[in-house]
């Protein structure tokens, strides 16, 4: 099955007689007849559903949809998108180790690595994600114990050259970390160009609604970490009594790991109630992606042509720095994300913002609605200057995400914002 059918029918299957679509199991228990059935759970010797912080059916049906559509082994489903980078990371390494980032990361990424995960003792470097793979060698290090990037960076836009990264990566025994949160596993599958564990924030296209705050954290099931640089994985864990992952799961040692570990322990997991809005937000983000990313390409030549822009930044178009990696990466559509700047800088560009009466100024990207901010004053004002730069914010940069309405519509709402300015 290709994406486009797999997001509609994979994930629940329904038996005989049971409801077709996927039901809400908004239960924290699960019953057994049985005590050595539940110390068997415990045991991990038997598969079930013991406490919905460690599963839930709801979020099964989920984690099974992404799983499949991304061709991975296994997910979780978690509380947001930050919880899933939380988990990946947190799952890898520990005090003393080290993370290799790109420097374009989403601002919530960065501060969580960079301020709230080094108080903890890990260490981040961020790379230019534009730098050689020799220039990233460089800060590869002995204790460094993955590399992290997004396929279409937020809000910089920039398209992830997974062949050089993930190169990078894997000549140092490294898993390679991707967010696929703005491209979605219908326009790109990054396990297919050598990514190792993806994240999702859910809350954005994959729900595509605006409903629910989620995240996804799924695994490909390709990466050995037998060798040599990840001892959690290969020596007994004392909170399992003993467990080996990698003899225990094999294939799946990342992602249960994650799960009989990290999430039992911190309870960052997704609600079923988020989990069942989510499954059915994600049954159309086919038809959603191909018509987002339709309609920002109108959009960005729209603006590219307009007298009273300064600079329209997206992937899709030929003008973009990006352009030969989004055809590589992002052949069927490169989302509906734009930026774009006014002449006048940061005040004209808010004077837009100002005047749109179709799109709305939300603090969001990703869902049916057309909408729009400034990111140096709103989603990335906890950075300093010099870190907004090195993430692609600059003072005048507009965020537009596209939504799914009539192109025609959108166009004119632009046009006497613009118009205004
Ligand atoms: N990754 C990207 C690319 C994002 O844009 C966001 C949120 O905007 C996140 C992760 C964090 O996701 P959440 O808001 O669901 O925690």
């Amino acid at each position: 099955m290709r994406t486009a059918t797999k997001c509609i029918q994979s994930g629940y299957k329904p038996k005989n007689g049971e409801p077709r679509v996927a039901p809400l199991i908004q239960s924290t228990t699960y019953k057994y007849d049985d005590a050595d059935m539940v110390a068997d759970l415990f045991d991990l010797k038997a598969a079930g559903h013991m406490y919905s912080r460690i599963s839930n059916p709801t979020c099964g049906y989920l984690e099974e949809k992404i799983t499949d559509m991304e061709g991975g082994v296994g997910a979780i489903a978690t509380s947001s998108g930050q919880s899933a980078s939380l988990l990946a990371i947190l799952n890898l390494a520990s005090a003393g180790d080290h993370i290799l980032c790109m420097s374009n990361l989403y601002g919530g990424t960065f501060n969580l690595f960079d301020i709230t995960l080094r108080k903890l003792g890990i260490e981040f470097d961020f790379v230019d994600p534009n730098a050689t793979a020799e220039e990233m060698q460089k800060y590869i290090k002995k204790n460094t114990k993955a590399m992290f990037g997004e396929t279409i960076g937020n809000p910089s836009l920039d398209v992830l050259d997974f062949e050089k990264v993930s190169t990078v990566a894997h000549k140092n025994g490294l898993p390679l970390i991707v967010d696929n949160t703005f491209a979605t596993p219908h326009l790109c599958r990054p396990f297919e160009h050598g990514a190792d564990i993806i994240i999702h924030s859910t809350t954005k296209y994959i729900d595509g609604h605006a409903t629910c705050v989620g995240g996804l954290l799924v695994d490909s099931g390709k990466f050995d970490y037998t060798n040599g640089r990840f001892p959690e994985f290969t020596t007994p864990d004392a909170s399992y009594h003993g467990l080996v992952y990698t003899e225990a799961f094999g294939k799946q040692a990342f992602i249960l790991k994650a799960r009989v570990t990290l999430l039992r322990d911190m309870g960052c997991t997704m609600s079923p109630f988020n989990a069942y809005l989510t499954n059915i937000g994600a049954e159309t983000m086919a038809v959603r992606m191909d018509r987002h990313s339709e309609n920002a390409l109108t959009v960005a030549k729209f603006l590219e042509e307009h007298p009273k822009v300064a600079w329209v930044n997206y992937p899709g178009l030929k003008s973009n720095a990006s352009y030969e990696l989004a055809q590589k990466y992002l052949p069927n559509g490169a989302s509906g994300i734009i930026t774009f700047g006014v002449k006048g800088g940061a005040a004209a560009g808010k004077a837009v913002i100002n005047n749109v009466k179709l799109a709305t100024l939300v603090v969001h990207v990703g869902d049916i609605r057309t909408h729009l901010l400034h990111p140096a004053s709103m989603t990335h004002r906890q950075l300093s200057p010099e870190d907004q730069l090195k993430a692609g914010v600059t003072p005048d940069l507009v965020r537009l995400s596209v939504g799914i309405e009539d192109i025609n519509d959108i166009i004119t709402d632009l046009t006497n914002a613009l118009a205004k300015v």
